[in-house]
């Protein structure tokens, strides 16, 4: 049995960054023969996509979690390790995309458009990458990234292709049960109290959805009742149909000031729903009365521009017409819908300032450093090996970060914290440079491969150690990306 879910909870998680590799080059007679660590590759994305032949959030209900590959480690003799692959989930035209407190990341319209909903970490780069003239021979890699992971809501509008507007007991929800073969279920809809009836009407070659729109009376656009709910459900219906009741006759009521009514909150409610094309049906011509009062009105509605249909819900009369007739006008609407052009949304975190980190300090002797570029480099790095943390603690110092630490009045031995609160690494600060790293000779040497350098040599190596960090300011990223 079909069921219709048009919310569901996705637990979404991108591939990690494969691991960059260390490796030295081997030849017979040629024992150090340079770094030849392959990068690690990239995890995979997960992309939502609208695709027009989806048109329920079903799978996602009976699935919630998805995850991307991961991207490959690196490997000696400089081979790249494999990127991951995209995991692709296609949704329906009209998916908005939700955070899970709610906050709108994406509102998806149009065939093609697509949602990155969680980026795949980058690969870590290999050794060889990271050789520099300064560094000739790095005994150390970078880690892999690990994937965004996010939970989303996925919230779908459209439920139905046509909406059925009427009275209570004007026999929309007989209709439903009539005119169509399955009779879905609701899973986890928003609403409790009063739950739309649903179907999936066949007619031809045309499959569609109709939906009643219960609890529209008199003042629902004014938020009485439940109608405006169920009005906000259907807002993207392609036909809107009357249903007026012939039979039930009460002094202030007949059908044509019922239609003046609910065409009245339709106007209010507003929406756009004013420009949807609508039809009448005059439901209950099994009973006499009805028959003749529906003989009555129909020059009236034809006279408004209506098409008009006579049906029984009870008797089953008048179905096969009117339902030929809603299917030829949503397969005209959905062919007439303009081609939204496909866009692709990405929402990346914000940077948290302009010099692409902040450093607080959090009590006596700690400090919390923030940012995009030090959070990344953390991860990046591989804490058991000595020269991997000297590499970051060089990056650290060349973003500024020990600079930033002194300002504040860190002293060497206090606690640094880089990253969130509940996700941080947390060390005793040795500053490097102002402790005069220099004359301990930098990372990443190994001094096997060179006799010791004349000095012109190492000025200019500290020249160009200062054209990165320049490099490096300015946004770029000499061994990245
Ligand atoms: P809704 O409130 O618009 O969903 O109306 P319902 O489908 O619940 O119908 C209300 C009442 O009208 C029920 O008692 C139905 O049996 C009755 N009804 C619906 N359609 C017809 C019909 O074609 N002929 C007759 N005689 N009664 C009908
Ligand atoms: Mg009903």
């Amino acid at each position: 049995m079909t069921t219709f879910v048009d919310r569901v909870e996705l637990h979404v998680a991108a591939g990690n960054g494969g691991h960059g590799c260390a490796s030295v080059h081997r030849e017979k007679f040629k024992p150090l023969g340079g770094p030849d660590g392959g990068n690690g590759g990239r995890g995979g994305d997960v992309v939502l996509v609208v695709d027009r032949d989806v048109t329920t959030l079903l799978d996602y209900h009976h699935h919630p979690h998805r995850k991307a590959t991961n991207g490959q480690p690196g490997a000696g003799d400089n081979r790249e390790g494999k990127n991951g692959t995209d995991l692709v989930l296609p949704v329906p035209d009209g998916t908005v995309v939700m955070d899970a407190q709610g906050n709108v990341l994406a509102d998806m319209v149009g065939q093609g458009t697509t949602f990155v909903a969680g980026s795949g970490g980058r690969g870590g780069l290999g050794n060889a990458a990271l050789a520099s003239a300064r560094r000739k021979a790095p005994g150390f890699a970078l880690l892999g990234e690990p994937g965004e992971a996010r939970d989303i809501v996925l919230e779908l509008k459209t439920v139905a292709d046509v909406a059925l507007v009427g009275y209570p007991s004007a026999g929309k929800s007989s209709l439903i049960s009539v005119l169509s073969a399955a009779k879905p279920k609701i899973a986890d809809y928003p609403f409790t109290t009063l739950v739309p009836n649903l179907g999936v009407v066949t007619a031809g070659s045309t499959v569609y959805t109709v939906a009643d729109v219960p609890g529209l009376i008199p003042g629902a656009s004014q938020g009485k009742g439940l109608g405006l709910e169920f009005l906000r459900h259907v807002e993207r219906c392609e036909v809107l149909v009357h249903v007026l009741d012939t039979a039930t006759l009460e002094s202030d009521r007949d059908p044509l000031s019922d239609l003046d009514v609910i065409e009245a909150e339709l106007t209010q409610y507003g929406a756009g729903l004013d420009e949807r094309p609508r039809i009448v049906v005059l439901n209950k011509i099994d009973i006499p009365d009805g028959k003749d009062l529906a003989d009555i009105i129909r020059p009236d509605l034809e006279a408004r521009g209506y098409r008009v249909f006579e049906v029984s819900a009870v008797a089953r009369t008048g179905l096969r017409e009117l339902s030929f007739a809603l299917a030829e006008i949503v397969a005209a609407a959905r062919a007439a819908r303009p081609v939204q052009e496909a866009t692709r949304i990405v929402i990346r975190p914000k940077a948290v300032d302009d010099a692409g980190f902040t450093v607080t300090p959090e009590g006596e002797e700690f400090f919390r450093v923030r940012g995009e570029k030090p959070e990344r480099w953390v991860r990046q790095t591989d804490f058991n090996n000595d020269e991997a943390v000297g590499y970051l603690a060089d990056r650290l110092a060349r973003l500024g970060v020990e600079d930033a630490l002194l300002k504040q009045g860190a002293r060497p031995g206090d606690g640094v914290a880089i990253g969130p609160e509940d996700n941080a690494v947390v060390f005793d600060w040795e500053p490097t440079m102002a402790a005069g790293a220099e004359m301990l000779g930098r990372r990443g040497e190994d001094h096997r491969f060179e006799a010791p350098r004349p000095a012109a040599q190492r000025r200019k190596e500290r020249q160009a150690e200062r054209d990165d960090a320049l490099q490096e300011y300015r946004g770029f990223e000499p061994f990245e990306d």
